[in-house]
């Protein structure tokens, strides 16, 4: 394998046949971290006939062998951690201790599933005729395409591969081309590990004909994507045209409500992690700060000032917040910035490019406020550090405003009322609730996903949910002879 050859196709790894694909490092952004020659839709189908030929032995394969893989994997990248790390931030930007937290999060997740790898069961169920057996078994679907976004470069991909690997499945991942070369690591990994050829394929090129291959193939037999609701949209379509099972985890607005009783210094350090940390860029993020009017202005004072304590730099010298991840991602943070004072709302901290570095895609944390909750800044997905305060005057309006977005991902309460926690849980819409916790980050075997927008909500991420996506479920009637 040399340093350009991205593409692992039934087990070799490969030139790509398409344009050259460029990397640069979002902290600075004259790098080139990476340029290699992308994939082509004629290596996705190649990967995808290779998946197709492999998936039956692979299926057939014994929970321990599947296991063994997946722990050994494990083992490998966190004995590879610190490389690992730096080759996410020099891609992604996020500050190196994220980046860190993130591959060590990879080994846990291959851990989790290659534990699933035994437990996984179907159902024994009474049966009313008694001369009858009736249980439920589940098969791995077969070959299933992984197309996956930049923002969490190893977590997302290793969540879904593993899961799939698992279940028995066969697998080709498309990651996102602007983190390339963390997802090169993850499969150089897993096929040491001993993941059969053809069994794991990587192709990285554009969404337009190596993603589009992933998903018409009809070799296909299911799709999982994680993205932005616009493509999501489209996948989820195209798959249902064929009858395809899909699963799409896509883009959040997610709100942070803060009620009177709350313990306001824990409210502020939730909204600002979620705001800021991993720069805006996660789908969970903290877009909307919801304050009751009785504490808006110490709320509002508390964040603003830990907004503005935060260091922003380069991520390898692991400063509180990175830069955006690309030229595209940097244009979008300025122009909410512009959008929000436009519609009126008024910029209490932020929004300017902070004084150093000089050059790379900065942007400092922002914080607006007399925001309504018709505005652009309160209902579109930023996917920045750009927090946006909107004051309330009770608990129903803080809810009727909570859900007032076409997205449902995560949402936060701080309060100490349980009645109030209880009511939150059950009229906000959302896939993810935290009570008195940040809307960002989730436990690996609790189900993941969102409600409306978010997600296709046919069957969450991570979990025993994962396992029911990868895997069909027969039901089988036995009646003995
Ligand atoms: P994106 O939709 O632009 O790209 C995601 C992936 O889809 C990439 O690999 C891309 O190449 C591929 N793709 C693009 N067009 C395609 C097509 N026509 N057919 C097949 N594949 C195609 O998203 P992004 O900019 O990489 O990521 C940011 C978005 O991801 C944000 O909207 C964010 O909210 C969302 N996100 C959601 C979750 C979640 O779990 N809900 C998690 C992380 C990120």
């Amino acid at each position: 394998m040399t340093d350009t050859q991205y593409q692992y196709i039934d087990g070799e790894w490969t030139d790509g046949d398409g344009n050259e694909l460029v990397v640069r490092n979002p902290a600075s952004p004259d790098e080139t971290v990476v340029s290699f020659p992308a994939a082509t839709g004629a290596q996705a189908t190649r990967a995808l006939a290779a998946a197709d030929e492999a998936s039956g032995a692979w299926g057939a394969s014994t929970p321990d062998e599947r296991e063994t893989v997946l722990y050994d994997a494990a083992d490998r990248v966190e004995a590879n951690l610190d490389r690992l790390a730096e080759t996410l931030t020099l891609e992604e930007g996020k500050p190196i201790s994220s980046s860190r937290g993130e591959v060590a999060r990879a080994a846990e997740i291959l851990r989790f599933f290659a534990s699933y790898t035994r437990t996984a069961t179907g159902d024994t169920v009474p049966s009313t005729d008694p001369e009858t057996f009736t249980y439920t078994v589940r098969e791995p679907l077969g070959v299933v395409s992984l197309i996956t976004p930049w923002n969490f470069p190893i977590a997302t991909p290793t969540w879904k591969v593993a899961a799939a690997l698992a279940s028995g499945n066969a697998v080709v991942l498309k990651p996102s081309s602007e983190t390339p070369t963390i997802a090169k690591r993850l499969v150089e990994i897993l096929a040491a590990a001993g993941v059969p050829d053809g069994a794991l394929s990587l192709v990285v090129g554009p969404g337009s004909t190596v993603g589009d291959e992933l998903i018409t193939d009809e070799r296909v037999d299911g799709i999982s994507f994680t993205g932005s609701t616009g493509t999501g949209t489209h996948i989820s379509t195209t798959a249902a045209e064929r009858g395809v099972p899909v699963q799409t985890e896509m883009g959040g607005k997610n709100p942070q409500v803060v009620l009177p009783d709350a313990d306001i210094d824990a409210a502020a350090d939730a909204a600002v992690a979620g705001a800021f940390g991993l720069t805006g860029q996660a789908c969970t993020a903290t877009s909307r700060l919801l304050v009751h009017e009785a504490v808006a202005d110490r709320v509002t004072e508390a964040v603003v000032d830990r907004a503005e304590s935060l260091s922003v730099g380069p991520g390898m010298a692991d400063p509180d917040m990175g830069p955006a991840v690309s030229a595209d991602q940097d244009e979008t943070n300025f122009e909410y910035v512009s959008i929000a004072r436009e519609e009126g709302a008024t910029l209490l901290t932020g929004g300017g490019r902070p004084a150093e570095p000089e050059s790379g895609y900065f942007i400092e944390p922002t914080v607006v406020t007399d925001v309504e909750s018709s505005m652009r800044i309160a209902q579109e997905e930023v996917f920045g550090p750009v927090l946006s305060i909107i004051e309330v005057a009770d608990f129903d309006e803080a809810i009727r405003v909570a859900n007032d977005v076409a997205f449902g991902l995560s949402a936060s309460v701080f309060t100490a009322d349980m009645a109030r926690w209880r009511e939150f849980v059950d009229r906000i819409e959302a896939g993810v609730i935290k009570v008195n916790g940040t809307t960002s980050g989730s436990q690996i075997q609790m189900p993941f996903g969102g409600m409306k927008a978010s997600s296709s909500e046919t069957a969450k991420e991570l979990g025993q949910r994962a396992y029911e996506f990868y895997t069909h479920e027969k039901s089988v009637y036995r009646t003995d002879p």
